[in-house]
């Protein structure tokens, strides 16, 4: 089912119509941009006109993280595949159109070896079983896999023989990891961890910088577009190396590092610790030293900058898909940064965000989206806002505050200066006022992937992250409530 769309074939998936993750399976992927770019242009419409949507060239097999969950059929064959729509039932799946192939492949051989392994999937309704899920994760400039077996007891019968007879078939993996997830929950991975071939993480690299993506962590699921709407943020940014920029929502930091060597400073601010530690990490594995991370709600971060009388240049934010809070956005019109560059994955929150923005000062400049979703009806987009004088024209610090671009006080070897709202030591240790505010259980870890369908959303690609971020989705099930496990059970 892999033809090139070039020859603008209609695609066909058998469990399309139970899986629910490509709504738009069936439709040209011309016709699809031009789809989105119309709705785009119609909620932006009293903002700004939008550039030309970015779309992909090759916009098939995209997705860099693949998820199987493991099951048996009524004659007690071993299948894996996706939860079917809004149920628990497990639609038997081999390849998958946006899905990237060669992990697609993996989980295949996977489920050939259980039976030569004498090994049970996992069920839920009984509790015999070792197999819960297997997750993929490939780097694609870098071509590094990781396969991570999720299950039920640490204990796997003749692990090394596995492993082995894995790599016989797939030498192109790099590690594997056995996850043990024993809980009964939502989640599709655990806490523990032990790493049984290889070096338990990958890389890949984006906009020239190297980043680890271990199993839990965030990391763009579509790699190839996450660089261009990076490019388009440094773009916006027009950065001049003189200039303090928040990258607020900031994952892993991955904005942020693609701007550090353009920046005076980078401050990253995100609620995920386990986020925030790689993040840390990839500072220190690229040798970034002008950008520190902080743990804690980007809404709070902002307020306390804001009360200390710190200033902002940039202000680069890239909230989940339920958009920013109100704490967050009077933070900015109170640090009144020249620029903000609003990155947004549902452009209904992001026009309500806008708004708010545009009636406090700000005007909204450039605006384009990017395809990151192929085959579904997901818009991701960067924003460029101004702050406009009081006379209407743009930009000027009202009060005396650094203009954007302004040299900034604060000695140049990293010392704090006055009314620094640093809170973490530089070498990422987590300092006492670095108060851990995420939830280690209920939300979902960057890099989880979900067990089960939101309510009233489709599965296959939605169970994990609808708009490919899974965070950002945990976010909205939280923010809706939704705290049962199968909402259609
Ligand atoms: N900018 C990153 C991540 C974007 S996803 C990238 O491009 O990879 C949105 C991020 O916002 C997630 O990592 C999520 O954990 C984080 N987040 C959600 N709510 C938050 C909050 N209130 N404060 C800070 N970060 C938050």
């Amino acid at each position: 089912m892999a033809e090139n769309l070039s020859d603008n074939k209609i695609k066909k998936c058998p469990v399309a119509s139970r899986c629910g993750g490509c709504r738009w399976i069936g439709k040209d992927y011309q016709e699809q941009l031009k789809a989105k770019q119309a709705r785009f242009r119609r909620l932006l419409e009293p903002y700004c006109r939008p550039e030309e949507m970015i779309g992909m060239e090759e916009p098939e097999h995209y997705r860099n993280k693949v998820h199987a969950v493991f099951g048996e059929d009524k004659k007690h064959n071993i299948i894996s595949g996706i939860y079917e729509e809004k149920s628990h039932r497990i639609v038997p799946v081999d390849s998958c159109l946006i899905e990237d192939s060669r992990a697609d492949e993996i989980i295949v051989s996977v489920r050939g070896l259980l039976r030569s392994f004498k090994i049970r999937p996992y069920n839920e309704d009984t509790g015999y079983g070792l197999l819960r899920h297997v997750l993929i994760r490939t780097g694609r400039s870098t071509g590094q896999i990781m396969v991570v077996l999720v299950l039920a007891s640490p204990v796997m019968p003749s692990k090394n023989h596995f492993v082995e007879a894995l790599l016989k078939l797939h030498p192109e993996i790099t590690t594997i990891v056995i996850n043990v997830n024993d809980r009964d929950t939502s989640m599709v991975l655990g806490e523990k961890e032990q790493v049984i071939y290889g070096r338990g993480y990958i890389e890949d690299k984006l906009c020239g910088r190297t980043f680890r993506i271990s199993p839990k962590s965030f990391y763009q699921v579509n790699a190839v577009q996450a660089e261009k709407l990076y490019g388009k943020v440094l773009e916006y940014a027009e950065l001049t190396g003189r200039e303090t920029v928040v990258d607020a929502y900031c994952g892993t930091g991955t904005i942020g590092m693609a701007a550090a060597d353009r920046a005076r400073r980078i401050i990253g601010v995100e609620l995920n610790p386990d986020a925030v530690r790689d993040a840390r990490s990839n500072a220190r594995r690229n040798d970034v030293k002008n950008i520190e991370f902080y743990q804690n709600d980007a809404g709070k971060f902002l307020a306390h900058m804001a009360e200390q009388g710190e200033g902002a240049d940039v202000i680069l934010m890239d909230p989940p898909r339920s958009g920013s809070s109100e704490e967050f956005l009077n933070a900015v019109v109170k640090l009144s940064p020249g620029k903000v560059i609003y990155v947004s994955c549902n452009p209904d929150t992001l026009v309500r965000d806008l708004n708010y923005l545009k009636k406090r000062g700000y005007e909204v400049i450039k605006c384009v989206a990017v395809d990151m979703f192929p085959f579904t009806e997901e818009i991701e987009s960067v924003c460029l806002l101004s702050r406009r004088k009081a006379d209407g024209s743009r930009k000027a610090p009202r009060d005396g505050r650094r203009a954007s671009g302004d040299v900034r006080k604060a000695p140049r070897d990293g010392r704090r200066a006055s009314g620094d709202v640093r809170k973490a030591p530089r070498d990422g240790r987590r300092a006492s006022g670095d108060v851990r505010k995420a939830p280690r259980d209920g939300r979902r870890a960057s890099g989880d992937v979900r067990k089960a369908p939101r309510g009233g959303q489709s599965s296959r690609k939605n169970r994990e992250e609808q708009s490919g971020r899974g965070v950002k989705s945990a976010e909205k099930e939280q923010k809706n409530g939704q705290k049962k496990k199968y909402s259609g059970k």
